[in-house]
């Protein structure tokens, strides 16, 4: 894949990088990556993207957006990480964290059915598909007791461009 292609999804030139590292110096999560966020954007211009759709790092990625508001280059290296996942589940690679795509598949399918999350319905798509029922039920009780998981869905004035922007994917 060509870097414009890159740059074309993730909306940013990702050539403008000159690996400052200020990207993983303030990842609150990098850590726990197995490819750190100023090597993601290096990986990313050399295209090494199979590495990338196979490493740990773009499902550790909370998507917070630190990386992006600290490059002196306006680069989101979440937004790098985001485009990968979905190529790694179009190119039908198994994520390196588990249950990672199930959470991933039921908060897009949440944002598609209304705009915004539902975390009643995104929370029971999830335990569905890992058929883990049994093992935040404690948690999930206690929170939905205290008014955290609301059952009643809302939806959002642009609900149907949001529909549209899925469709049209
Ligand atoms: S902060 Fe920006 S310029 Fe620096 S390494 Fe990260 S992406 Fe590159
Ligand atoms: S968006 Fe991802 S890579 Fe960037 S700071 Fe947040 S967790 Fe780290």
């Amino acid at each position: 894949m060509k870097i414009s292609e890159i740059n074309k999804h993730t909306g940013q030139d990702i050539l403008l990088c000159y690996q400052c590292q200020k990207c993983t110096a303030t990842c609150p999560v990098s850590n726990f990556m197995d490819i750190k966020p100023d090597v993601v954007v290096r990986m990313s211009i050399n295209g090494k993207l199979d590495n990338l759709m196979r490493s740990r790092t773009i499902w550790v990625c909370t998507g917070c957006e630190t990386c992006g508001s600290r490059c002196p280059n306006l680069i989101s290296v979440g937004k790098i990480n985001e485009f990968m996942r979905q190529l790694a589940y179009e190119n039908k690679i198994s994520p390196a964290v588990k249950p990672a795509l199930d959470i991933h598949l039921a908060f897009l399918n949440s944002i598609k059915r209304f705009g915004i999350v539902h975390e009643a319905s995104m929370l029971a798509e999830f335990k569905l598909r890992t058929k883990d029922f049994l093992s935040d039920l404690k948690l999930g009780l206690k929170m939905f007791l205290k008014g955290k998981i609301p059952i009643k869905p809302h939806t959002i004035k642009g609900i149907n461009e949001i529909k549209r922007i899925f469709e049209e994917k």
